[in-house]
Order: structure tokens, then C-alpha cells, then sequence
């Protein structure tokens, strides 16, 4: 791999056959964006590309949770035109044309990440941080202008980005992005349910997410075999699912979450997440075979020699130039691999799962059991206990309370500090004000997103008299935080 340094961007590129590709990638996504200013980097990544012409050669752009990426392959000098006319973009964005951008955002739809990889990051971390893969936020066309501004010169600059090509920087190539501040990358974010635990949330199919050191072979080599396994389980012999899917996602320097997701059958949701957490549980306990092991490392073996790697590594080094990442790669890695035992991998694997997280969709009842043979605890956004007393109390309607028994359960709280609500099933959600990370304008009433995955809707047809709540809230949360609900949403 070789390495230069062209207007203070550095080029990282190896000599493939093909044509040229150029990735041009910074140190900006979802994690970077809060709730308020949700798809933000998308936006600006639109707003450049809406600059340029029309370009008869394959270019792209595209935005995850940590990256933002235009690629493009062509002949050197249509390479050499598209970064420029990126860069010079993303030195003077066309701001006027925001609203019709968000149209287009909005046509498009988000999706960062796997659903079920989405949900299981926002129930580890909240609605913040890569907690906030599975949110759409308050809408593209509430996204403020100043948000769109202040991602621009925070990330999108010189110091903050890195080329891949692959083949040698065309002659006259130049990058005229604007110089900015390296962005702090420090420890990574605070986690909000640490695991062990199970969850019912809408997910399309059953998922498992553990936190752990990225580097870690032999859980990497771990995770492998419990694909493996599931996909011949649940797969092939029960036939219950086309696909064991699965993430690897990034939360701060050799630090993150590996994740599995299943897919399942119409009505068969609840065998393939029993069949996922029994195959999860045993991988904890029992030591597999050497044999097993001897297939997996293999497996490895393969993947990591093979010469098409070679620009797939281009991109991790560029990821890592921009993020203080410093993942162990290629020859590294197999040296590691290939020293694992099976006792290594079952500890490994026992250790990170006592970060687990586990989710089904709703509809899904299971009884999980820990490898101890304990029940594993069912977790959810409420935080238990009682409503505090002395704070201003809201009940839905009469009409509602007369009907639905559940409804007379149901109670509203607002204090100096926050808002509580009782649901029909008895649990209790509490927002502090200081957590507030949003809060929807609906006509008279307001949705009120916290930064622990909870949201809590103080609406007229849900609670009686509810104007002093709304400017209670109204009182308690910065006016930055709070916006009309998008034009592109009704209402439900
Ligand atoms: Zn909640």
C-alpha cells in the first residue's frame, strides 16, 4: 500500500487491474449527528452531489453510521474532475437548496444499518451516539440549516478525510477542501443497558448483540461458528429462515458490537429466537470440536489471503485514518486465528455474553435462561417503580377511562424535573428534561423523545386537560430542541 499526502488529504492507493476508483471518505455519520439534526450528513452529502453535471461514468455517495463516502470510477482525468467538483462543493454547499434535497431525502428513506442490528444499538445506547440507527428523527425537512453549516466545517475538511485509488494519484489530481480541526474521537459512548437482557421490539426477525473488544480473533472466529451453526440449525434443517445475517459496528477505537440477525419464517419467529439463544448458550459452555475449530480457521484463512482483499483493506485504512481506529489486519490476524483452541474460543464467547442483548419481535413470548439455568431478565425503556408524588397528574378522557380498564391505569406526571407516564401494562417511563433529546410539535400536543430510547406522547386524545403539560414542557425544554412535526408525516 502506498501513501502520500495531496492538499493535506491523505492518499492511500495500491495498482490494481481495472479502471480507476477513487473513494473519497470522511469521519462523518449518523453517530456524529443527535436527534435533532438526524440525516443531517446525509443532506450535506446530497447538497454536494446536486452540483454536479450530468457525468457519463459510474460515481456514487453514501452515508453510514461512522463514514461518509464519494466514489466514483472512470478514466484519470474524469476521477480527477469528479473529487475536485466534490471538494469545491463541499467548500461552498448550495444551501438554497435544502428544502428540495429533503424532498428527496425524505423519497429515499433512511437506514444506516441492518433494522435488527438498529434496534439492538439503540436499546445499548440510547438515542445518541450509533443508538441512533434505528430513529428517522424529527424528518429531512426539519433538519436546520445551522446543523447543515456546523457538519460541514466540523467533518467535511481536509483533516478529517482520506483518498483511496486504486492505481497511482492521476497527474494535477488536487483536493481543495477547506482545513478544519481533527474531531475528538475519545472513549466512545456511555452504555444504557449493559446485558445481559431480552427485549421485545418490532424487528422484522429475532437479533443478539454483544459489546466487545473488535480485535478479539477469537471472538471474531467465535461469531463465525455461530452463524455456521445457525445457519445449519435453523436453516437447513429445519428450514425455517433464508438468512443468518450479521454487523460488525464501530463505536470507538477497537471497541463495538457484533451483532447476529436472523430472518424467520411467517409464524415461525418464536422457534428461530429460542433456536438462536440455545445455540448462543451452548457455544458459551460446550467446547467445540477441533475439528470444528480446524473449519472455521480455514474459513479464515481463505478470506484473509485472498488478493481481492487488497482494496477492501485500502478502505479500512482510510476508515481507520479517519476514526484513531487501529483494527489488526491481514497476516496479524491469521497468526492470531490460527493459535485459537477451542477452550480459548468458548471463553471468549462465555465473557461476551454476559453483554448480551437479545431481541424478538413483539409478538414473540420466550423464557430465556442464562447458562446458569437463571431466567434472563426482560429489560424495556421503563424505568419501574412508582410515579413521583406532587407533581401536576393527567388521566386519558372519560370516555376512555369508562371503556378500556386499561385506561384507568394510565397516568401522565409532570414535575420541575421531568414527565412520567404509567402505561396500561402498569410500567413506567420517566424523561428528566435534561435528557430530552427532542420534542414534536403536534398541534396541541407535543411527543417527547428522552435520550434512553423512550418517547412519550402527551396528546389530547390520550390525556384530558392537557394544556398545562404542554407548557410545563414548553418551559423546561430549549426551543432548539423542539420543531412542528414534518410536512412528509401525518400525524399517528
Ligand atoms: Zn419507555
Amino acid at each position: 500500500m502506498q501513501r502520500e499526502l495531496i492538499d493535506g488529504v491523505p492518499v492511500l492507493w495500491t495498482e490494481t487491474p481495472g479502471p480507476l476508483e477513487a473513494t473519497l471518505v470522511f469521519g462523518c455519520g449518523v453517530r456524529d449527528e443527535t436527534f435533532r439534526t438526524l440525516g443531517v450528513t446525509h443532506l450535506v452529502e446530497h447538497l454536494a452531489m446536486s452540483t454536479l453535471p450530468r457525468l457519463h461514468f459510474d460515481h456514487n455517495a453514501s452515508v453510514d453510521l461512522s463514514l461518509t463516502q464519494f466514489t466514483c470510477t472512470g478514466r484519470p482525468e474524469q476521477v480527477t474532475d469528479f473529487l475536485e467538483r466534490v471538494c469545491r462543493a463541499l467548500s461552498a454547499l448550495p444551501l438554497d437548496r435544502i428544502e428540495r434535497e429533503a424532498g428527496v431525502l425524505e423519497a429515499e428513506g433512511s437506514g444506516v444499518a441492518d433494522p435488527t442490528t438498529a434496534e439492538l444499538l439503540s436499546i445499548r445506547y440510547g438515542t445518541e451516539g450509533v443508538g441512533l440507527a434505528s430513529f428517522g428523527g424529527p424528518g429531512p425537512d426539519r433538519i436546520p440549516v445551522e446543523a447543515v453549516q456546523d457538519t460541514v466545517a466540523r467533518y467535511f475538511h481536509a483533516q478529517n478525510a482520506a483518498l483511496v485509488l486504486t492505481g497511482p494519484p492521476p497527474a494535477g489530481l488536487r483536493l481543495p477542501l477547506p482545513t478544519g480541526e481533527r474531531p475528538a474521537r475519545g472513549a466512545g459512548q456511555p452504555v444504557r443497558q449493559a446485558g445481559p437482557g431480552w427485549q421485545q421490539v418490532q424487528v422484522p426477525g429475532p437479533g443478539l448483540a454483544v459489546s466487545c473488544d473488535l480485535n478479539d480473533q477469537a471472538l471474531f472466529l467465535a461469531f463465525q461458528l455461530l452463524r455456521q451453526r445457525l445457519t445449519e440449525t435453523v436453516r437447513h434443517r429445519e428450514g425455517l429462515t433464508y438468512d443468518v445475517g450479521g454487523d460488525v459496528v464501530f463505536v470507538a477505537p477497537g471497541r463495538g458490537e457484533r451483532t447476529i440477525c436472523m430472518e424467520a419464517r411467517e409464524g415461525q419467529e418464536q422457534r428461530v429466537a429460542e433456536l438462536l439463544w440455545q445455540e448462543a448458550v451452548r457455544l458459551a459452555t460446550e467446547e467445540v470440536s477441533e475439528a470444528e475449530l480446524a473449519e472455521e480457521v480455514e474459513g479464515a484463512r481463505e478470506v484473509l489471503l485472498d488478493p481481492r482483499a487488497a482494496e477492501y483493506e485500502l478502505l479500512e485504512a482510510a476508515a481507520e485514518q479517519v476514526l484513531d481506529d487501529a483494527p489488526m489486519r491481514g497476516r496479524d490476524r491469521l497468526e492470531r486465528i490460527e493459535a485459537l483452541t477451542p477452550a480459548r474460543l468458548r471463553e471468549a464467547f462465555a465473557a461476551a455474553l454476559g453483554s448480551a442483548l437479545l431481541v424478538v419481535p413483539c409478538e414473540v413470548e420466550i423464557r430465556p435462561r442464562w447458562t446458569d439455568g437463571t431466567e434472563l431478565p426482560q429489560s424495556s425503556c421503563g424505568v419501574g417503580g412508582e410515579l413521583p408524588s406532587g407533581g401536576q397528574e393527567f388521566r386519558p378522557p372519560m370516555k376512555d377511562r369508562l371503556r378500556y380498564s386499561g385506561a384507568r391505569k394510565v397516568r401522565l406526571v409532570v414535575t420541575g424535573e421531568g414527565i412520567w407516564m404509567r402505561q396500561p401494562d402498569g410500567s413506567v417511563h420517566a424523561i428528566p428534561f435534561a435528557e430530552v433529546v427532542g420534542v414534536e410539535m403536534q398541534g396541541p400536543g407535543r411527543v417527547v423523545y428522552g435520550a434512553g430510547n423512550c418517547f412519550l406522547p402527551v396528546l389530547p386524545d390520550l390525556f384530558a386537560g392537557i394544556g398545562p403539560a404542554v407548557a410545563a414542557i414548553d418551559a423546561a425544554v430549549p426551543a432548539g430542541l423542539r420543531y412542528p412535526a414534518s410536512a412528509f408525516r401525518s400525524a399517528d
